[in-house]
């Protein structure tokens, strides 16, 4: 594959950082302490977060059963969840970093969590510097999710001032890469145990893991190796 050129556009939480099932837990747990502490819905911390992973399976949202049966707002939960982010339990990839800041290509951030946390996560992976004037939050263009419409990937290009065509979009979710794929951009997954995306086409490509994908842009990109 030629890259030359792409448009970088990547995803930050289980893409440029992993989420263990660990760290999958305790934002699970962030989420359960969000809704019974900071929003007052009137169920036990257990049966809320319980509740937050059976909302996940099925909906691929952890708030979806709260907005449907409790009245919860996706804004109030987006906001409160950000800040209980445990940001302090990621754990940067050793050499991710050097590789990036490498590479002879426009890229930016965007991303679902919002800025308070997203700033945060970019300082742990030591990214922060590099991006912090292109990073993009969903709340930058008014919403909470990225896997709703191509809309949000239009905006996202108009502010960056290019064109989908151009842009590499990855992700580790198939409903964000569903998205980016309707508006035009090409799309890479990442991901950690089976490669499932062969009846996908909305995928380009797949790697294991974010340093697969950045090796292989190295490689192909002829960049001189440290
Ligand atoms: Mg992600």
């Amino acid at each position: 594959m030629n890259w030359d050129n792409s448009v970088l556009i990547w995803d930050l939480d289980n893409t440029l950082y992993r989420i263990t099932p660990e760290l999958a837990d305790m934002l699970d747990a962030a989420m359960a302490e969000a809704l019974v502490y900071d929003l007052g819905v009137p169920l036990d911390f257990e049966t809320t977060k319980a509740k937050v992973k059976e909302s996940y399976k099925i909906f691929r949202d952890g708030g979806e059963v709260f907005y449907r049966d409790y009245g919860i707002s996706p804004k109030d939960l987006f906001r409160t969840y950000n800040y209980r982010n445990p940001v302090e339990e990621i754990k940067p990839y050793d050499s991710l970093v050097e590789k990036i800041i490498k590479l002879p290509l426009r890229q930016y951030v965007f991303t679902a969590s919002n800025r308070y946390a997203s700033e945060k996560i970019l300082q742990k992976i030591g990214l922060y510097e590099f991006f912090k004037d292109k990073f993009f939050s969903v709340e930058d263009f008014g919403c909470y999710k990225k896997n709703e419409s191509a809309d949000v990937y239009h905006k996202l290009c108009e502010t960056i001032c290019t064109k989908p065509k151009d842009c590499v979009f990855i992700d580790d979710s198939y409903s964000n890469l569903e998205m980016a794929k309707k508006s035009g951009m090409k799309t890479v997954r990442i991901f950690y145990n089976d490669n499932s995306t062969k009846d996908k086409d909305f995928i380009d490509y797949a790697y294991k893991g974010v340093n697969a994908f950045v090796d292989d842009l190295i490689e192909n990109l002829n960049i001189e190796k440290a």
